[in-house]
């Protein structure tokens, strides 16, 4: 009699989710016995977040419960958190049990990078997790309530966001749109609110977007109100602010960073190869040292045929999770494995409340039309992991 094999995925992001999604649904019984770990007991929705961080929608649109998403007849699900993976000994210790596998499935998603500027760790804040969202989210009413108090503090009313790449820039455009409506609520001239976006490039969003389009988003985001400082990296965070390279201190109640992201640490200090945190992988997005070890999304780095690294987002999670739910399939048949192959679909950036920027391959959109196909992508997200209900239940009209 032979014995299933074990497969273990760590991670319910949106490569890890998606891995078991796909399984459920091809393995057949008996083909595999398969777990996913996962330190929460829901799935967030990461490309929701800036609007729950600033106030825009409610944190529950952008979770859902795992066990609404996967079958624990045929998955068995752990909530608990990786502390290690022993490649070598094929097995992954948990906060409260060792699990050991046959086959791993790395998706354990990014961590910010702060790139060592003194203060960011201890006084910025991050939209990484539905958490650290409810944080910003409480934080700018307390800071508004606590200008309330003490009017004579303009500055608890100043925001700086650093990084204006898209995690940034989806960011200001929900502060812009939210800023009225706490103006309203807590009785604060309009004029007193001030939103820097800094960033170290000369423009905002990133490079790969053609010029008219950054154009038009920055313009969007500077009606909104949102003051750009560019081409001055912020060098030093205090309690009080944020000091940028030419000099300026800006004084501010919060201050969000968005400079930019790292693969999980967890995989580096368990002895992976990476390029900044981001594990070397095969073809077949197996680690170059552990073939028994599948890498997703944004802990994996993939490169394109200029030699690189293509952006970690979660187009490229979802279809790296699809390529190695396959591959597991064939492998528990012995049939031949498929390499990875990326399909760039495009990228939209939001803006705020009807405005938005992108790419569909290499068609321009913009405006309307661009926020509307952002909200079609989203849905599609939600398609593939719980089906129409999931769609209707978690996509806000606005
Ligand atoms: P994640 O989705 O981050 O999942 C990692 C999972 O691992 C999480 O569930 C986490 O809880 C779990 N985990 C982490 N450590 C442990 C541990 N030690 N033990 C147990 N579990 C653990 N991309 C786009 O393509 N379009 C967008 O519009 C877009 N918008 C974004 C907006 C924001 C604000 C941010 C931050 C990112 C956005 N991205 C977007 C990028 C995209 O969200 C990521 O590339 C994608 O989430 C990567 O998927 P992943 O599975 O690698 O990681
Ligand atoms: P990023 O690395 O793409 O952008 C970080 C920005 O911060 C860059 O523009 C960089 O120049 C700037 N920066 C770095 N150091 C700085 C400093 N000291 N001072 C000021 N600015 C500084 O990071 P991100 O925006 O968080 O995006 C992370 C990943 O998530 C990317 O791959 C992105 O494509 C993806 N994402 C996609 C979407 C979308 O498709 N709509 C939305 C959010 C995130």
């Amino acid at each position: 009699m032979t014995t299933a094999l074990k497969i273990v995925i760590i991670g319910a992001g949106y490569g890890g989710l998606v891995t078991a999604i796909k399984l459920q649904r091809h393995l057949k019984n008996n083909e595999a016995e398969v777990t996913l770990v996962n330190k929460h007991d829901y799935h967030y929705i990461t490309t929701h977040l800036h609007m729950p961080a600033a106030g825009t929608d409610h944190h529950e649109n952008a979770r859902v419960k795992i066990s609404e998403l996967i079958n624990e007849e045929k998955i068995n699900f752990i909530k608990s958190t990786v502390v290690q993976i022993k490649p070598e000994q094929k097995e992954v210790v948990l906060e409260d049990r060792v699990l050991s596998y046959d086959y791993l499935v790395a998706g354990l998603g990014s961590e910010t990078e702060t790139f060592g500027i003194p203060g960011l760790e201890e006084h910025a804040m991050t939209i990484r997790s539905i958490n650290s969202v409810r944080l910003i989210h409480q934080h700018i009413k307390y800071m508004f309530a606590k200008y309330k108090v003490n009017p004579s503090r303009t500055d608890y009313l100043t925001f700086v966001v650093g990084g204006a790449g898209f995690t940034g820039t989806e960011f200001v455009g929900e502060l812009a749109d939210r800023i009225p409506v706490l103006c309203e609520d807590f009785g604060v001239d309009p004029s007193i609110v001030k939103i820097y976006n800094v960033e170290a490039a000369p423009h905002a969003l990133p490079p790969g977007l053609p010029g008219d389009l950054v154009e038009y988003g920055m313009d969007v985001l500077r009606r909104k109100g949102v003051i750009y400082k560019l081409s001055s990296p912020i060098k030093q965070c205090t309690d009080e602010g944020v000091m940028l390279a030419d000099g300026e201190f800006i004084k501010a109640g919060t201050v969000i960073w968005s400079g930019g992201i790292r693969g999980n640490r967890l995989l580096e200090q368990s002895g992976f190869e990476t390029i900044r945190g981001r594990v070397k992988v095969d073809p077949y997005l197996r680690s170059l040292q552990y073939r028994n070890v599948f890498v997703t999304g944004d802990c994996a780095v993939v490169f394109d045929p200029d030699g690189r690294p293509f952006p970690a987002n979660a187009q490229i999670a979802v279809q790296q999770a699809c390529n190695v739910a396959r591959n597991l399939v064939y492998i528990t048949r012995n049939e031949p494995l498929e390499p990875f192959v990326y399909d760039y679909k495009g990228t939209v950036a939001s803006l705020g409340k009807g405005e938005a920027v992108g790419l569909l391959k290499t068609i321009k959109i913009k405006g309307r039309i661009a926020a509307l196909m952002k909200k079609v992508i989203d849905a599609r997200y939600l398609f593939v992991i719980g089906g129409l209900p999931l769609v209707i239940r978690k996509t806000s009209i606005r």
